[in-house]
């Protein structure tokens, strides 16, 4: 980014910081809007914290995002806090004021939550939910629950006496806007089942579960899950867990919080710089965002049909000791026929829908594998979203005369069965090209037609690029 004297700062404080999400939402959201603003990471001791805070303001910061462990000690520092903020008890993000000399705090935290679970079509009116963990997310989830008019809030603590706690201050807060009787209901975790209704909403909002710790859950009782409706884990690494894997096993629909972690960040750039981050945008954050958080080892080579993509893809998996997957053959086998077979029997949009799903099973279950996929595949705009979450898409790129030349005997190839095959190759990759171009995160030019020369490329990029390529 080119900065000039105009240029805006923004930024988190926190300790420790090192390994915050926030500079790749922030700093993409003002390169694709074109906006003047930098996002930087400050690592702030508890006893500059105060110092922090006024010299930031002075400094003519834009905003701060505020983190582990000063969401509740920033308070005292701020000039004016926002009411939904205050009765959460934390805030994280600071603004500057329009009509004090200081900041304003917020708490996006739950405003993120509260925007992804609508998102996903999930509403807690009238229904029970059932808040693990008593924590700082706890509070925010509480919270977002009663602005949702649930009937009922369960929080189940490891350590009663910080459930009770959070309880009391909610049931005081809301009984003087509501008059609604204790509301949230305060309950020592191990105690799960004195719970009496029998379907629920649950926030997994406790540290259990968190990477590495992959296995642990704070309940395994397959009785509660049975009763879970929704569940959503406000922990977004591994992407599955343990929590989730139990809400699915027993027909629950499952939920991490990695869009609470992107929406709290795109409201609060929205805060700062008075704009609204359009859906284009947020989408492709959100796919960013994934790759970097469960990075992937697995290479997906597209590219039109004769293009190399199954030849080279063969040789470099056995380089590598990686499987090989051809997509194409992968559905027909699952399918039991052929791809033109599938076309002519069952349907274009059925063939389609099926091409989905096998992307997303791919996605979920392979790990250090090399794709060759169909020419066609990341024409769909879904299709090539999912290609980028399986792994690292290489576009082998080649004329239509070097692929003319190479298929044009072919009979195999049902497309090119007409009068001009070379005009019909020259026809389709006008169309193509530019799908291919905008998927790939690495393309390799294969007019050469030297499979060693391709092959070297992919592991040069791999190595810096791809998880256990060294
Ligand atoms: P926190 O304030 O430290 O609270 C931790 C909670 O976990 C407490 O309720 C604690 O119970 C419970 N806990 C810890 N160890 C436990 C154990 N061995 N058995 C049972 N319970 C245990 O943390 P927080 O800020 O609320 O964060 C909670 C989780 O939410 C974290 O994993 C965090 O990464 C996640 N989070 C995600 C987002 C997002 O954007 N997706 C945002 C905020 C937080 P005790 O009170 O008994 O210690």
């Amino acid at each position: 980014m080119n900065i000039n004297g105009t240029t805006k700062t923004m930024g988190l404080i926190g300790n420790p910081v090192e390994h915050t999400l926030s500079p790749l939402i922030h700093n993409t959201i003002s390169k694709k809007m074109n906006i003047p603003a930098q996002y930087m990471p400050f690592r702030v001791e508890d006893s500059g914290l105060e110092k922090a805070i006024y010299g930031s303001y002075e400094l003519n910061i834009l905003g701060l995002n505020v983190t582990v462990p000063y969401k509740e000690k920033v308070m005292q520092y701020l000039v004016e806090i926002d009411d939904d903020a205050k009765r959460i008890g934390a805030v994280n993000t600071l603004v500057r004021s329009e009509t004090k000399h200081g900041f304003k705090g917020y708490n996006t935290d739950m405003l993120g939550l509260q925007r992804q679970i609508h998102e996903e079509g999930i509403h807690l009116k009238d229904k029970i939910v059932v808040v693990l963990g008593a924590g700082g997310a706890a509070k925010a989830v509480t919270y977002m629950a009663y602005l949702e008019e649930a009937k009922k809030i369960y929080v189940l603590n490891r350590t009663y006496e910080k459930a009770k706690n959070l309880a009391k201050d909610m049931n005081q807060t809301f009984n003087k806007k509501s008059g609604k009787d204790f509301l949230v209901v305060p309950m020592l975790l191990s105690n799960y089942n004195e719970i009496r209704e029998d379907k629920f909403i649950v926030f997994q909002a406790t540290s259990i579960g968190l990477y590495p710790n992959n296995d642990q859950v704070v309940i395994e009782d397959h009785d509660f899950y049975q009763k879970i409706e929704y569940g959503i884990d406000l922990i977004y690494n591994p992407s599955n867990t343990r929590f989730m894997q139990l809400v699915t096993d027993n027909h629950g629909k499952a939920y991490n919080a990695l869009k609470m972690l992107l929406y709290q960040g795109v409201i609060a750039y929205e805060l700062w710089n008075k704009v609204e981050v359009p859906k284009e945008i947020i989408e492709d954050l959100y796919l960013d965002l994934k790759r970097k958080v469960y990075p992937k080892d697995n290479i997906v080579l597209i590219g039109f049909m004769g293009s190399g993509k199954s030849a080279i893809g063969k040789e470099l998996a056995k380089r590598r000791k990686m499987n090989f997957i051809d997509t194409d053959t992968f559905i027909e086998e699952k399918e039991g026929m052929t791809i033109s077979d599938i076309f002519s029997t069952k349907g274009e949009e059925y063939f389609r829908a099926l091409e989905l799903k096998t992307l997303e099973y791919l996605r979920d279950h392979v790990s250090n594998t090399v794709f060759a996929t169909g020419g066609g595949m990341p024409l769909q705009s879904k299709n090539a979203s999912l290609l980028k979450e399986i792994g690292f898409v290489i576009y082998l790129e080649a004329s239509s005369h070097v692929i003319y030349e190479r298929i044009k005997y072919c009979k195999n190839r049902p497309l090119l069965q007409c009068e001009d095959p070379y005009n019909k190759i020259c026809e389709l990759m006008k169309v193509r090209k530019e799908k291919y171009r905008n998927t790939a995160d690495y393309i390799i030019n294969t007019n050469s037609n030297n499979k060693n020369a391709t092959i070297e490329a992919i592991e040069t990029y791999g190595k810096e690029h791809i998880k256990g390529f060294q």
